[in-house]
């Protein structure tokens, strides 16, 4: 099963996808984890995101084409995975299809979450990570330990850097512009379902399972 899951920051791409992950078997694949361990490593492509992850801005194509298409040619995509935040561009979508032609593999599906505004901008600012085991948290939604640690292991939480308003308010943009033209790409080749992600997590992921069976 290939698959890419589309939609705005804080759709639920994530979330859904490591559930994906755990009911196929396949890993998930997410450009913005890959990229935030090299910032992390202080890699040289690292150092190069930084800046516009830090700003809400995409980073260059051939940058995340690069990591997408080393990522595709392990050995545990072989059987499947799961795109999570890629592609965001038409270059990339196009890349893509072509990485995957080479590898005689084709996308069998791509999820389109839809959620309102209001409540994509909600979800990000409560968003919250620990710093130890990288466990996630809602601060509405899934809360954690009443003294504002991670329930999980007691480590410190922590925002990520672009989920303030502001760079908020600029990935919305950047996504209606660059990324929400995808839609009409898949559309066009027959991949696309649109979903709609305002349930509850379970529910959501049950509708994208029963498009993942029907396609
Ligand atoms: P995400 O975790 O998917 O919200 O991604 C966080 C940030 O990583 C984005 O705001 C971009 O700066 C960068 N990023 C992730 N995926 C891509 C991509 N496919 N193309 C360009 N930039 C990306």
């Amino acid at each position: 099963m290939k698959i890419v899951l589309l939609g705005p920051p804080g759709a639920g791409k994530g979330t859904q996808a490591v559930m994906l992950m755990k009911h196929y078997g396949i890993p998930q694949v997410s450009t913005g984890d890959m990229l935030r361990a090299a910032v992390q490593e202080q890699s040289p492509m690292g150092l190069k995101a930084k800046e516009c992850m830090d700003a809400g801005d995409l980073v260059p194509d051939e940058v995340v084409v690069g990591i997408v298409r080393e990522r595709l040619q392990a050995e545990d995509c072989k059987n499947g995975f799961i795109l999570d935040g890629f592609p965001r561009t038409q270059p990339q979508a196009d890349a893509l299809k072509h990485v995957l032609a080479g590898l005689s593999k084709q996308l069998d599906s791509v999820v389109s979450l839809q959620v309102e505004i209001e409540a994509l901008v909600e979800r990000l600012t409560g968003r919250r990570a620990c710093i130890d085991c990288g466990r996630g948290f809602h601060l509405q939604y899934d809360p954690p330990s009443s003294d504002g640690s991670c329930s999980a292991c007691g480590g410190a939480l922590v925002q990520r850097k672009d989920d303030c308003e502001e760079t908020i308010r600029n990935r919305m943009q950047v996504y209606h512009q660059q990324t929400a033209p995808l839609e009409d790409y898949y559309r066009k080749e027959g991949l696309l379902t649109v979903v709609d992600g305002m349930g509850e997590i379970q529910a959501v992921q049950q509708a994208i399972v029963s498009v993942l069976q029907s396609h």
